[in-house]
């Protein structure tokens, strides 16, 4: 069975800083943070994707998150925090395990947000709102 990176840290087969765990989630610093305390929040089970995760799993994941989210702000003395998941390849997804990314962020540390490049007409935007309605 495949093994993913993070599988091999909550088995403790490879080493992490671990800030929290319980029966179904566990959350330990990125290597490689944009700002220090920079943390991911993951399941235990090996969904793939944010798409993935069932609703029970989905809400505690959540909950947590908010939880280390705000513990990283006030342990940083960060203004705020980005809470953000690449869900998939195409959305920068590199480990293919579910995981929340924590980034604490200071006034002027200099992450830019992405901005929006392009300009629907209205009608576009109906067209757009419309079908997304629709899946739901
Ligand atoms: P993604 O691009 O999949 O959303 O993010 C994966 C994250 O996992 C990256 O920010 C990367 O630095 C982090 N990462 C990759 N390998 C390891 C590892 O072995 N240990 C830890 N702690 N983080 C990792």
């Amino acid at each position: 069975m495949k093994q993913t990176i993070f599988e091999k840290i909550i088995a403790r087969e490879l080493p992490a800083d671990f800030v929290y765990e319980d029966d179904k989630v566990v959350a330990f610093l990125d290597i490689k943070p944009v700002n220090a305390g920079h943390t991911l929040v993951i399941t235990r089970i090996p969904y793939e994707s944010y798409k993935d995760v069932p609703e029970n799993e989905l809400s505690h994941l959540m909950i947590i998150s908010q939880k280390i989210g705000n513990a990283v702000m006030n342990a940083t003395g960060a203004q705020g925090y980005n809470l953000i998941t690449n869900c998939g390849e195409d959305a920068g997804q590199v480990v293919p395990h579910v995981h929340i990314h924590i980034i604490p962020r200071f006034k002027n540390d200099g992450h830019a947000h992405w901005q929006g490049s392009t300009i629907p007409s209205p009608e576009e935007q109906m067209a757009t709102a419309k079908s997304i309605a629709q899946e739901l």
